[in-house]
């Protein structure tokens, strides 16, 4: 083994990003991906003349300067062909309400809110300024949360006047915010703000910290935005991968990592692995990049592996992130609106948000004439995880059958709208992407457990770094693909080497 071989576990978005990095950096790196195709909940799957996204449909961060911007123009790959979605979102609060669109524009926008929510400038203003101030900060690839000397330096070198002053408004959720604006009364304010929110941070706005929630609720507008990608999501993989077979690095799909243990005083990892046809690779590495989600290690590696009784506690303590059910469909363009957006949001009584993504023509999702629309729901995975294969069954089909019910209403769609249909509940989420239980998005974004305050891509294992949706900034391929920069950049750095992506103003 060489002594800067590296092996990266999951060849999601964020294991492709740290992997394709390594190899440029000219390291021996191997990826190893379980599944046979790559991109986890970021992947696609077909089914007869449909493509469909698992889990992801939009993608944030392909504007300049943003995060996916900066890494593919460094890994020297095209940006993959893409479209701004404008509106983002059409968020419907099932009030009978006008949709509220979150417009690309920011004066379209400002406009917008101003007649959905009169008298609320003075909230949307002040999240503005945080928004502003976040974006210098991170931008400037800051480590989070600090662990060491190094990491300390790296965010005083990304930390700008602004950033010391929103600092005082770190332990706030978006309720606060509401409170101190006095917007506190707009009921309706308040259920955009609870929908959008458990969208991107898991939480409402009484649990969202305000430094996180006041960035993403500005993602949709210039000079950032939401794109959708032409002919599916499964290009980001695809391009990455590109790139990390191009500098050299080893791609094993369809081998799912089994164990990893430390050897003592060595630091030396033996990786167990297991082909398609179950045979057992034995593999070495001098450092590990793993992006499944922390919950995963503490089955990968046991406590004579390395993993101290206390990381297993505290890892063991982390809140339960939600899982998801996520309906596929195909059916007829014709009978969607006229002019219907391709993502909205909808306020349900009994599942809260449905988040809908409607494909546009052309895109290659599907055939002339057709469209796919995927409705993904977020759940608690214990409502799943121990039901017998019939109840398993039944509860899917009722759950398809309710989804079905209200797209069939909010679009006022016939049973001969409809040339396929299917659902995917945690249980597929915990095949196709090995997380457990089929938990999806990481931590939620509390003001205790976001970015200062979440968990470390630092391990108490030299040489064991954790990315992906649980570590800051947290969840979507956007997220992920930051989380991936800064463990490479820590692991270079524990080499004495440095990494640097071009900021472009
Ligand atoms: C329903 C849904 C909708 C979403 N919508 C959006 C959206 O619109 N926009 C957005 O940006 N984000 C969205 N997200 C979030 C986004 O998809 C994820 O945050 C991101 O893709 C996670 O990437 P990852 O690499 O961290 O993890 P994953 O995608 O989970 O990748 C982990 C990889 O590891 C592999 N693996 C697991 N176990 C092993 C093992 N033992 N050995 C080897 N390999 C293993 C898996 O097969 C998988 O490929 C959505 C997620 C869901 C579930």
């Amino acid at each position: 083994m060489s002594e800067e071989s590296i092996i990266v576990v999951g060849g999601g978005i964020a294991g492709l990003t740290g992997a394709a990095l390594l190899a440029k950096d000219g390291f021996q790196v191997t990826l190893v991906e379980a599944h046979s195709q790559l991109g986890g909940c970021a992947g696609t799957f077909k089914r007869g003349s449909y493509t469909f996204d698992v889990g992801a449909t939009q993608v944030a961060g392909l504007e300049r300067g943003g995060i996916h911007h900066r890494l593919f123009n460094y890994l020297d790959i095209p940006l993959p062909d893409a479209k701004i979605l404008d509106p983002g979102c059409s968020v419907d609060l099932g009030d009978g309400s006008r949709p509220i669109n979150l417009w690309h524009d920011p004066l379209r926008w400002q406009k917008e809110r101003q007649e959905q929510f009169p008298g609320s400038e003075i909230f949307w203003s002040l999240c503005s300024k945080i928004h502003e101030s976040n974006w210098e900060f991170v931008e400037r690839d800051p480590i989070l949360p600090v662990r060491n000397f190094w990491d300390l330096s790296q965010l005083i070198r990304a930390i700008r006047p602004s950033n010391l002053l929103t600092g005082f408004l770190s332990k706030l959720t978006i309720a606060d915010l509401l409170t101190i604006t006095g917007c506190h009364k707009d009921r309706r304010l308040r259920s955009f703000l609870d929908l959008q929110l458990k969208l991107y941070s898991q939480e409402p706005a009484s649990r969202t910290a305000a430094l996180y929630g006041a960035t993403v609720l500005q993602m949709a507008q210039s000079p950032r935005g939401l794109w959708h990608l032409h002919g599916s999501m499964q290009i980001l993989s695809d391009l990455l991968k590109e790139s990390f077979l191009r500098d050299g690095g080893s791609l094993l799909i369809g081998h799912r990592v089994t164990k990893i243990l430390s050897k003592k005083n060595s630091n030396i990892f033996d990786v167990n692995l297991i082909d398609r046809r179950k045979n057992l690779i034995q593999r070495q590495a001098s450092d590990i990049v793993f992006s499944l989600p922390p919950q995963s290690l503490l089955d990968l590696i046991p406590i004579v592996g390395g993993l101290s009784t206390t990381y297993r506690e505290s890892i063991k303590k982390l809140p339960q992130p939600s899982g998801a059910i996520v309906f596929y469909g195909g059916l007829r363009r014709a009978d969607l609106p006229v002019d219907c957006p391709s993502h909205i949001q909808v306020f349900d009584e009994h599942f809260g948000s449905l988040f809908i993504s409607i494909s546009m023509e052309n895109d290659q999702r599907a055939p002339v004439g057709m469209a796919t629309l995927i409705a993904s729901v977020f759940v608690d995975i214990d409502q799943w995880s121990n039901l017998d294969s019939q109840a398993y069954i039944r509860k899917k089909n009722v759950v398809q059958k309710q989804i079905r019910a209200i797209l069939d209403q909010k679009f006022d769609l016939l049973e001969t709208s409809w040339d396929h249909q299917e659902l995917s509940t945690p249980r597929s989420f915990e095949r196709w992407t090995g997380r457990p239980g089929g938990i999806v998005g990481g931590l939620g974004q509390h003001p205790d457990q976001f970015g200062p305050f979440g968990l470390s891509s630092r391990t108490p294992l030299a040489g064991l770094w954790l990315c992906g949706d649980s570590i800051y900034p947290g969840e979507g391929t956007a997220g992920v693909s930051q989380s991936a920069l800064m463990a490479v950049r820590q692991l270079l750095e524990s080499k004495g080497r440095h990494l640097n992506i071009p900021i472009f103003n």
